[in-house]
């Protein structure tokens, strides 16, 4: 008889976008005429840059003759990359990385969702709230999280994040082994500076806590005090793993390629008190499970680093910052209270009133015909907040703006 993981059958069956989804398409079929704007969707819209179509056809033409194909590249990546990665995205912010401290992946869901694998399932884990999903239902599947009550899993400490502490999440009280931290924030927009960021590093070595760090959004800070990767932090080497992808920073959602960093130094403890390197384990793990990135995907990669491809992506930046800028700009003219949208392409607006997440999106969608996503989709601290993307197209943001002004 082959048992079930039965961890599974913990997680709700509602998923987030689904709901969504289903809620847009009975508006749809019983408002025909009314045509809907989505500023819910966590996806971008802009194309692949010049420079990184230009790449991919390159390396398609390589796989079409017999010296030139390309099949099992190494599973932690191509040298072309991980170098191109040193040298463009660390060493101008001071941080020495050795090439095989980079493990090139197909995006870092994947990476944010199997690091887990790393740690013994009962170690206790804590999460800034709300956050990007995967995080926890990832521990969830393991049996990590403990089992759900009134919206929280029972092993989990969860550090709201909110109005009345500006986004600032405190250190919890209780230890907890690892923690997952991701700035700029998927969902709520906001960053974390130099002086909080190394509060974390401190509580971890203090602590010996394990520190997670999603960086999908590194691309989008334009205040230049802010932090793009842990590793500016002293300190950060012994206790941090941090996660890149190229979905948000280049568009490639649909072409698939990021990647993880395992400094050398960054232990974890054997029951009987023995320190062992992660970095080894973790390329075991890759060695066993993946088998790397496709080669157009990492030659796509490495174009984000040729002088055109970064001024092609700086240009896509820029079309969904003036979007998000737009947003912020529209939203607090109405009398919102808004948050996030200056160094991510996030908006995170409180709802009048206090409103129910679900009731804002509802009246939003019936009222203005516009979606949102709702706040406590992403987590208890969620709740009264609701999420706008910039990933649209600009005329979609601005017609949606003027629907938001009609509707108020
Ligand atoms: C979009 C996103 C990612 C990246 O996902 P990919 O698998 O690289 O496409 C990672 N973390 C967060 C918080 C995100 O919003």
């Amino acid at each position: 008889m082959a048992l079930v993981n039965e961890h599974f059958l913990k997680l709700p069956n509602n998923y987030l976008f689904a709901d969504i989804a289903k809620k847009v398409n009975a508006f749809r079929v019983s408002h025909p005429r009314d045509k809907v704007i989505s500023l819910g969707i966590g996806d971008v819209t802009r194309p692949l840059c010049p420079a990184v179509i230009e790449a991919m056809h390159k390396a398609v033409d390589e796989m079409a003759t017999t010296a030139s194909f390309r099949g099992y590249g190494p599973e932690h990546g191509y040298d072309f990359l991980r170098e191109a990665i040193i040298k463009n995205d660390f060493l101008p912010r001071g941080i020495h990385l050795d090439p095989n401290e980079i493990f090139i992946n197909d995006g870092a869901k994947s990476d944010t969702g199997n690091i887990q694998e790393l740690v013994r399932w009962d170690n206790s884990i804590g999460v800034t709230d709300p956050i990007y999903p995967v995080y926890i239902d990832s521990n969830v599947m393991i049996g990590r999280a403990g089992v759900l009550k009134d919206g929280k899993w029972s092993n989990v400490t969860y550090m709201p994040c909110n109005a009345e502490n500006n986004f600032v999440p405190q250190l919890p009280e209780k230890r907890v082994d690892i923690i997952y931290l991701c700035y700029p924030n998927n969902p709520t927009g906001t960053v974390i500076t130099r002086e909080e960021l190394k509060k974390w590093v401190n509580y971890a070595i203090k602590n010996d806590t394990l520190i997670f760090y999603d960086a999908a959004y590194e691309a989008y800070i334009q205040d230049p005090d802010i932090p793009h990767s842990i590793y500016e932090i002293k300190g950060a080497r012994k206790v941090a793993i941090e996660f890149h992808s190229y979905s948000k920073t280049a568009g490639f959602t649909g072409v698939r390629c990021g990647y993880t960093i395992v400094p050398k130094e960054l232990m974890a403890t054997t029951l009987d008190g023995q320190k062992v390197p992660l970095n080894p384990m973790w390329n075991r793990r890759q060695c066993t499970k993946f088998n790397g990135t496709s080669y157009i995907s990492q030659r796509a990669a490495e174009a984000i680093y040729t002088p055109e491809g970064k001024k092609q992506v700086k240009e896509t930046i820029k079309y969904y910052m003036d979007n998000a800028t737009l947003m912020r700009q529209t939203l607090i003219k109405l009398g919102f209270e808004v948050f996030g949208g200056e160094n991510a392409p996030y908006i995170w607006l409180k709802t009048p009133d206090g409103m129910p997440s679900w009731k804002f999106f509802d009246r939003m969608l019936y009222e203005a015909h516009v979606v949102c996503t709702p706040g406590v989709g992403f987590g208890p601290s969620g709740e009264g907040y609701a999420r706008l993307t910039a990933f649209g197209e600009h005329e979609q943001c601005m017609e949606a703006m003027e629907r938001l002004k009609n509707w108020l």
